[in-house]
């Protein structure tokens, strides 16, 4: 529902529509918790989800010079701020579990994965025409099957493929329960193997791996015992969400990553030659950015009206984010900090220096007092 040409952004963001990317939207509980150093919702709290696009869109006019405060800009500054300090405090802690009932958590692991198999498991035989019995008579009605699960432009998509009674062992074929997941031996030999493929967050770098190196770090309640061979839940799902977690230090890490490429791409103004260290910090920013933009795709999307639109699918609100800074910098709008109030703002004119007009009067009296007693 979100679009990136600026011209109807606000009657797009009033519309209702009829085919709604679910992949725009993002989730965010109402009370989230730290607990063994995972961020996590708190016992109890409600799932809800929203779209961060109507916030960045309102007000977005093209030639309008005011000062925006877009979503990313609270990130920018719970980093800055946590960052001055050697170490999480409590209220470090508390800042930056407020910043996620307001907007979730960034999603690092969906951020970093395009593609993962989960491991086989016995399931009901499905009802397809024509499909009597796969394995032994003695079947119980239970066949092997394993789900594979992609990122596409639309959102995650999920397939499932089943396994003939060829080449899955007899003593496999006795321990079969409805949900028990193949042994890890079988599996191997039925060319199975319960992996994920992940990208590493701030450089284009990808490898394969199995499931219980990195992404079952991301669900603490999973017992290690099970790691491989869980039945995790299709990404982006409200049950994917109740039993998500973000370790602090990867959310951390996370957005510092957003944070270091917009401090980098500072170092390039308007009419001003780079020395050699800006060039290289550029560089930096340039490589980080992009790679965070790599989990953005575009899409098509039909209007209410039946009209088309292009429209830029994330994979984590992290993506978005790294969406919604390319957009300004593609607009020449720099990120500054309020003189005032220390707030972060983007604005196009080449004279702002305050947040608002609440910083801008708060600066006027004070040079009035500093005029009055000389
Ligand atoms: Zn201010």
């Amino acid at each position: 529902m979100w679009c990136i040409r600026q011209t109807d952004t606000r009657q797009n963001a009033a519309m209702p529509q009829q085919m709604d990317l679910a992949s725009l939207k993002w989730w965010r509980f109402d009370a989230y918790e730290i607990r063994a150093g995972y961020i996590r919702p708190a016992l109890g709290a409600k799932l809800m989800d929203y779209n961060p696009w109507i916030e960045y869109n309102k007000n977005r006019t093209p030639s309008d010079q005011s000062p925006r405060r877009v979503p990313y800009h609270s990130l920018l500054e719970l980093v800055s701020t946590l960052f001055a300090q050697p170490r999480l405090t409590n209220d470090g802690e508390k800042l930056l579990l407020d910043w996620c009932v307001r907007h979730g958590l960034l999603g690092v692991l969906l951020q970093r994965t395009s593609f993962l198999t989960l491991a086989a498991r016995w399931v009901p035989l499905p009802k397809i025409p024509g499909l009597k019995r796969i394995g032994p008579k003695s079947s119980k009605g239970l066949v092997a099957s394993y789900t594979q699960v992609a990122r596409s432009n639309t959102g995650w998509r999920e397939d499932w493929s089943l396994i003939g009674e060829f080449g899955i062992s007899k003593s496999e074929w006795a321990k079969r329960k409805e949900g028990r997941p193949l042994s890890l031996g079988a599996m191997k030999e039925l060319g199975v193997v319960p992996s994920v493929h992940l990208q590493e967050l701030d450089h284009f770098k990808w490898g394969n791996e199995p499931l219980g190196k990195t992404w079952a770090r991301f669900f603490p309640d999973v017992p290690s015992s099970e790691a491989e061979t869980y039945d995790y839940p299709l990404p982006s799902t409200p049950e994917f969400w109740r039993q998500y977690a973000e370790p602090v230090e990867s959310f951390l890490g996370a957005a510092r990553i957003l944070y270091n490429s917009y401090k980098e791409l500072e170092a390039a103004k308007h009419f001003h030659e780079p020395s050699e260290l800006e060039r290289i910090l550029i560089r930096q920013g340039w490589d980080r950015l992009n790679a965070l933009l790599s989990a953005v795709s575009p899409a098509l999307h039909v209007r209410n009206d039946w009209t088309f639109e292009q429209v830029w699918v994330p994979a984590s609100l992290l993506g978005a984010y790294a969406m919604m800074l390319l957009t300004d910098l593609d607009e020449q709008a720099p990120i500054l900090r309020c003189l005032v109030c220390g707030t972060i703002f983007t604005s196009i004119s080449p004279k702002a220096k305050y947040c608002s007009t609440k910083c801008r009067r708060t600066q006027q009296k004070r040079a009035n007092r500093e005029r009055k007693k000389k």
